[in-house]
């Protein structure tokens, strides 16, 4: 996983990012990626002469649709080293495989989940809407969750463990096949939401031994409002269905209805179909750059961000050194908003705020943070103009 990228990395492709106009430095992929040309083109191809139904239409033009849109379900799900197609379900994003898993699980015997203090709300809330309980497994003091705590909590209460796998806020990664250890050892099942590393590395659910993955394409560089939940073809078998309606169904009657199988049974009503048209050109896209070579990249970035950052007085990092993709930070004195209104007018877009983790700003006692995020078309220049524009803003706050 460590793959060393020299400093100054490039990939020489911020060209094909139409929405990054020379003199712009958008450092806010971790919210959502910009998107090449190839993936605008692919969406405007499929809206434009290929559009049509998926599954249903007996005439050619639906039926070539149908083949793409099942070509990007085998794309998407062999991104996170999935081997059968059927094992990937379209959904509108990582939030709503959560929710799927978390609403399907709510009438098991188990009623407990493991998650940690560094989620997102996405990997809270729909485990309280399903009414589990929840235990929270701490951080290490460099910002990782704890496994070694993990190891002790988790019980034979615990229905699922569910942890990112690259936090959003620290970008730490996640030992995620020792995750897997610790839950299959108490009969749990793990989820990983791989919101954050889907689109910065490698991953290989089997040899992970992960149960459920979650992914949103609009992080992978392709469209909003399409996600992907990955789970192993025997959990989906035997998972009920969670919304009902068209194109989940085997036979209905107003007495009695059955379902079609996985993955068709979680995916009712008409798909995002150019949306996944768009999903699988950004997978190819990201698979001609390579994984790898976008996680020694993003390395590189963030080790050379670290240092920058480190050397403005004031400032404080926060999360481990070997971060993927993110750095947070905050500047004494000022507020992350502020920074962020600042960066902005210096043509350096950051976020600021809590991202979505506010049980994370509790635990390091902060109401937000603001974060830099690296991705492909990300280079030294966006570095310097973030480490200048923090001068100007130590500047105006004296
Ligand atoms: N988990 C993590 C770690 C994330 O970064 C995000 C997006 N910020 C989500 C979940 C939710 O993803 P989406 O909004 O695409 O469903």
């Amino acid at each position: 996983m460590n793959v060393q990228a020299p400093l100054n990395s490039a990939l020489a492709v911020r060209d094909q990012f139409p929405a990054i106009p020379p003199g712009w430095h958008y450092l806010d992929s971790a919210a959502t990626a910009q998107k090449p040309q190839a993936v605008i083109d692919a969406i405007s191809r499929a809206y434009g002469h290929d559009y049509a139904t998926v599954h249903r239409g007996v005439y050619e033009r639906s039926a070539a649709m149908t083949q793409s849109f099942e070509a990007a379900r085998v794309a998407a799900s062999a991104l996170i080293g999935g081997r059968e197609e059927e094992e990937l379900i379209f959904t509108r994003g990582a939030t709503e495989a959560i929710n799927l898993v978390a609403q399907t699980y709510r009438n098991g015997n188990r009623k407990r989940v493991l998650l940690s203090q560094l989620e997102h709300h996405s990997n809270i809330v729909p485990w309280q809407l399903a009414g589990c309980e929840i235990d929270v497994v701490p951080l290490t003091e460099d910002g990782r969750i704890d496994l070694d705590a993990a190891g002790k909590m988790a019980s034979e209460e615990h229905a699922i463990v569910a942890l990112a796998h690259v936090s959003n806020v620290l970008g730490s990664i996640l030992d995620a096949r020792r995750a897997a250890d610790i839950a299959h050892k108490v009969g749990a099942k793990l989820l990983l939401d791989g919101c954050q590393a889907a689109p910065r590395f490698p991953v290989d659910v089997a040899s992970i031994g992960a149960d459920f993955y979650a992914f949103s394409a609009h992080k992978v560089y392709g469209p909003t409002g399409i996600g992907a939940l990955w789970a192993r073809k025997e959990i989906l078998d035997a998972m009920p269905p969670w919304q009902g309606g068209g194109a989940m169904i085997d036979r209905v009657t107003f007495e009695k209805t059955t379902y079609l199988p996985a993955p068709s049974r979680f995916e009712a009503g008409t798909p995002h179909i150019v949306g996944a048209v768009g999903f699988h050109a950004a997978i190819d896209w990201v698979n001609g750059i390579g994984t790898d070579a976008l996680h020694a990249h993003e390395s590189a970035l963030v080790t050379e961000a670290r240092a920058a950052l480190r050397s403005v007085p004031g400032v404080t990092l926060f999360g481990p050194e070997d971060s993927a993709g993110i750095v947070s930070f905050a500047l004494d004195g000022v507020h992350p908003h502020d920074i962020g209104t600042i960066l902005d007018d210096e043509g350096v877009a950051v976020r600021a705020g809590h991202h979505c983790a506010q049980p994370l700003m509790d635990y390091l006692g902060v109401p937000a943070t603001a974060r830099a995020s690296f991705a492909a078309h990300s280079d030294a220049s966006d570095i310097e103009a973030l480490v200048q524009g923090l001068y100007k803003v130590k500047r105006i706050f004296g």
